[in-house]
């Protein structure tokens, strides 16, 4: 994830001469200098802008440079926006407008007209403004001083949601096999999601998994157990079952390592010459990033490693979820989370043990699985949909709890929270918005960087928070979808 930076370009023009300029270019390149130091990716700074030529250049260089994640611009001075229509209508990475100023203070003493001229940002940033709103170009606005911790991190979290930008917009799915049949949450239109996120959504036949996990040898079996050693406490002794998930995990990383895939589905109802349902593999999976959606969601699976991309360098916890049942005690409201096997170790409170128990779905031999709780913090939980012409993508605030109950006869990993604004409100707008059952649970991204990030995927967004009602959402829903057909 490294890779990635972000450009620092500053608006200027040549109206205040030459030595205004070479100040201003040397105070961006120190502004990006120390704040390369506190934000998670770096800042470099690219131009004092002061013609349409160098801004139209800027963002095509942008656009083709692959380690470009967004620019962030900035006027120090007063940058007349017709210069900025041509390269703006030709961007196509993230923007984000920093509404800042240099000095924090306005000096009492020193202040006269060529300060003001120098230092006037309040109103190079309002004609910069304009044009963002002019052209319709979806933009994120921060505004305050650039040395202050708290409008640091917004840049940083801003950043995040842009390098999923960028991590969407080369995703490649591996599905094994088709989604369950009869299911329509998990169906969805793959040249739609292709043109509009970028994702490469694509079926291998899962015979030619089994014949990849034919040929993996056993020292690479071995290493795969060495390695599920360190991380996990083995309370089972049925060990055929945990190598034969050591072998599913090698095979199926082998095939998208080599296809470049990041996420991948499969369907226990497509297992054709498996013995288990990987439940291990895909937990393991998961923890080093890749994305899962089971019952062949694809869609559940690519955002699930979009969202773990975003959360790079945080706690690492985002995982494929199912709300599967609920506790509705009065004051004692929560979801349980689980799901046939796969939930991500990521979200774990403690060391997972591997379990093997049997599986009454798929008609195949007991899978090994990784069984914990998970850890308590606030979280989100998001759902993409298909609405047919468009995606909607739904986000829910969320408390993780450790869970209420032991539930020693459970026999996967679970997840217990409470949902904003309650549960039962919650659950009503939730299933008002038709957000599907499965969700990918982040402790890590927040519902901030979740609709930053569907305003430069351009698809709409839901957030239900502690202040939804039933009635204002449907409402903001019912002008949503006259919008959204508008567009
Ligand atoms: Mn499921």
């Amino acid at each position: 994830m490294k890779k990635y930076q972000f450009w620092f370009v500053v608006g200027s023009q040549f109206l205040y001469g030459p030595e205004v300029l070479e100040t201003v270019a040397a105070r961006a390149q120190e502004m990006a200098e120390k704040l390369c130091a506190v934000l998670p990716y770096p800042l470099i700074y690219k131009v004092t802008a002061k013609t349409n030529r160098e801004i139209a250049e800027v963002c095509k260089e942008a656009n083709y440079d692959d380690s470009c994640a967004g620019i962030i611009t900035w006027c120090h001075t007063f940058s007349p926006s017709k210069m900025w229509i041509n390269g703006l209508a030709d961007l196509q990475k993230p923007w984000c407008h920093f509404a800042t100023q240099y000095n924090r203070e306005i000096p009492n003493e020193e202040i006269d007209m060529d300060f003001m001229n120098l230092n006037q940002a309040a109103h190079g940033d309002r004609e910069h403004g304009f044009i963002g709103a002019r052209l319709r170009k979806p933009r994120k606005v921060i505004a305050g001083f650039w040395q202050d911790g708290d409008v640091q991190t917004r840049i940083g979290s801003w950043m995040k949601a842009a390098v999923g930008v960028s991590v969407s917009k080369s995703m490649k799915v591996m599905r094994f096999g088709d989604n369950m049949r009869e299911v329509a949450v998990t169906e969805g239109d793959k040249v739609e999601v292709q043109a509009k996120l970028g994702w490469q959504v694509n079926t291998w036949a899962v015979g030619d998994l089994v014949k990849a996990m034919e040929e993996v040898t056993e020292a690479e079996v071995n290493a795969q157990m060495a390695r599920y050693a360190e991380k996990y406490d083995m309370a089972t002794d049925r060990m055929d079952q945990v190598l034969y998930q050591a072998r599913e995990e090698v095979a199926m990383k082998k095939l998208m390592d080599a296809e470049g895939c990041l996420a991948f589905s499969n369907t226990f109802q497509d297992l054709y010459g498996m013995r288990q349902l990987p439940g291990l593999a895909s937990q393991d999976l998961m923890a080093q990033g890749y994305g899962y959606g089971g019952e062949g969601d694809w869609k559940v699976s690519a955002m699930t490693a979009i969202l773990k991309a975003m959360g790079e360098d945080g706690n690492g916890a985002s995982a494929f979820m199912e709300d599967y049942t609920y506790h509705l005690v009065k004051g004692q409201e929560y979801s349980l989370g689980a799901h046939m096997l796969e939930v991500c170790p990521s979200v774990a409170a403690d060391r997972p043990r591997i379990e093997v128990h049997p599986l009454g779905i798929g008609d195949r031999e007991d899978p090994a699985r990784l069984v914990f709780e998970g850890k308590p913090g606030d979280a989100i939980v998001v759902s993409l949909i298909d609405m047919g012409g468009r995606l909607r993508l739904i986000c829910q605030d969320i408390h993780c709890v450790k869970p209420i109950l032991p539930m020693p006869n459970l026999p996967v990993a679970r997840v217990m929270w409470q949902a904003e604004p309650s549960l039962t409100t919650g659950v009503e707008c939730w299933i008002t918005a038709g957000g599907a059952h499965h969700t990918v649970l982040s402790y890590d991204v927040t519902a901030e960087q979740m609709k930053d990030w569907a305003n430069m995927m351009d698809i709409e967004f839901v957030h239900i928070t502690k202040d939804t009602t039933v009635e204002s959402l449907e409402h903001d829903l019912f002008l949503a979808d006259l919008a959204w057909k508008l567009k």
